[in-house]
């Protein structure tokens, strides 16, 4: 519940604001049971625990890369089914990157999420808890947000505004919206809803192609909005909220890897300011692509600068866990 919500649900019991506000805190820092809640009387406790429950996210397994200390979660839902998190440590502060899904119904063709098509949506509360249990587990202090996991955000439009409503309030999780990056496949009448209500976190789009042909090779959803749709979204976006956004790029052996395709990339976005994030594909055995090697990965980031368009190489982090998108759910579906 929100904080008007929860003060609307006490005030119908006959109890005072503050103590809906108390509970909140509780909540927000992952509290999971009202006999935790030290500043309620006893007697109040006693009562919400008879009349609510706290769901929570069950943890099923726990991973922790030798290499490089990333984290990775796969937690059971109440329902049963299961979703990961990644818990990504920088020096900057601790990252945790969130499913908003279970399953995905975008079909791109290098991913392991969406393979099984998507069971359901995350409400708003499975999404915080991610966040929070995530935070518990490692004793972490979490400072940045991406949504980046299992799922399209944009498809699960309310919930995914309600989950930042809550885990951005200061009496809550409290983590600002510049430190909150929200990942999609470019859903365009979507992104025009997103740019209306002028957040101030990041969008990142991913592209993976600057062409019709071959981005239709990759991803479903470009035969519903195509490239030239997309980037007049994006333009919109940008004019709309002030805020750069910036492109995904996943490198393909031998589909999107070319200079004809870094050519045609940086025609693009050359003079538009953004800023494109190079991905090393993670090799998905269901989907039968490979990536890029490392030199022409280079070689793509050095044209792309040649021309004038900023492009970096994402570091891999836990690539010794499956630390990247629907693998470990996907291990536990192969075995189930
Ligand atoms: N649905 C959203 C967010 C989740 S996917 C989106 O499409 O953006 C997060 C990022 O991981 C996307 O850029 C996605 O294209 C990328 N991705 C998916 N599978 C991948 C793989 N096997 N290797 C590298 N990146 C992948």
């Amino acid at each position: 519940m929100l904080p008007a919500e929860l003060a609307a649900e006490f005030a119908a019991l006959g109890l005072p604001g503050y103590r809906a506000r108390q509970v909140f805190r509780w909540l927000g820092r992952g509290v999971t049971g009202f006999d935790e809640m030290t500043d309620l009387p006893r007697a109040l406790r006693e009562t919400l625990d008879g009349a609510y429950d706290i769901p929570s996210l069950k943890m099923l397994r726990r991973q922790t890369s030798a290499l490089d200390g990333t984290e990775k979660f796969l937690w059971e839902l109440p329902d049963g089914e299961s979703v990961e998190t990644v818990l990504m440590r920088y020096k900057h502060g601790n990252s945790v990157c969130i499913s908003s899904q279970v399953g995905c119904r975008m079909g791109c063709a290098f991913c392991a999420s969406t393979i099984g098509g998507k069971i359901r949506d995350l409400t708003a509360s499975e999404m915080l808890d991610e966040v929070l249990r995530t935070g518990i587990a490692a004793g972490a202090e979490i400072s940045n947000i991406v949504l980046m996991g299992i799922g399209e955000p944009l498809d699960n439009f309310d919930n995914v505004m309600r989950f930042l409503t809550l885990v951005n309030d200061p009496e809550g999780a409290n983590i600002g919206m510049r430190h909150i990056s929200l990942s999609t496949c470019g859903l365009v009448e979507a992104i025009d809803k997103l740019a209306g209500l002028h957040l101030q976190l990041t969008l990142s789009v991913s592209l993976h192609a600057p062409d019709d042909e071959t981005r239709s090779l990759l991803m479903p959803v470009n035969a519903a909005y195509g490239v030239d749709a997309l980037y007049d979204a994006c333009e919109r976006y940008f004019r709309v909220t002030g805020r750069r956004i910036s492109f995904e790029y996943a490198m393909v052996r031998g589909v999107n890897d070319t200079p004809r395709h870094a050519r045609l990339l940086a025609q693009r976005l050359r003079g538009t300011g953004s800023h494109v994030n190079l991905i090393r594909l993670n090799y998905v055995p269901e989907r039968g692509l490979e990536p890029s090697d490392e030199d022409t990965v280079r070689a793509f980031a050095k044209a792309l600068g040649d021309a004038g368009v900023t492009a970096t190489v994402r570091r891999r982090l836990g690539s010794d866990i499956d630390a990247a998108c629907g693998q470990l759910r996907r291990g536990r579906m192969r075995k189930t």
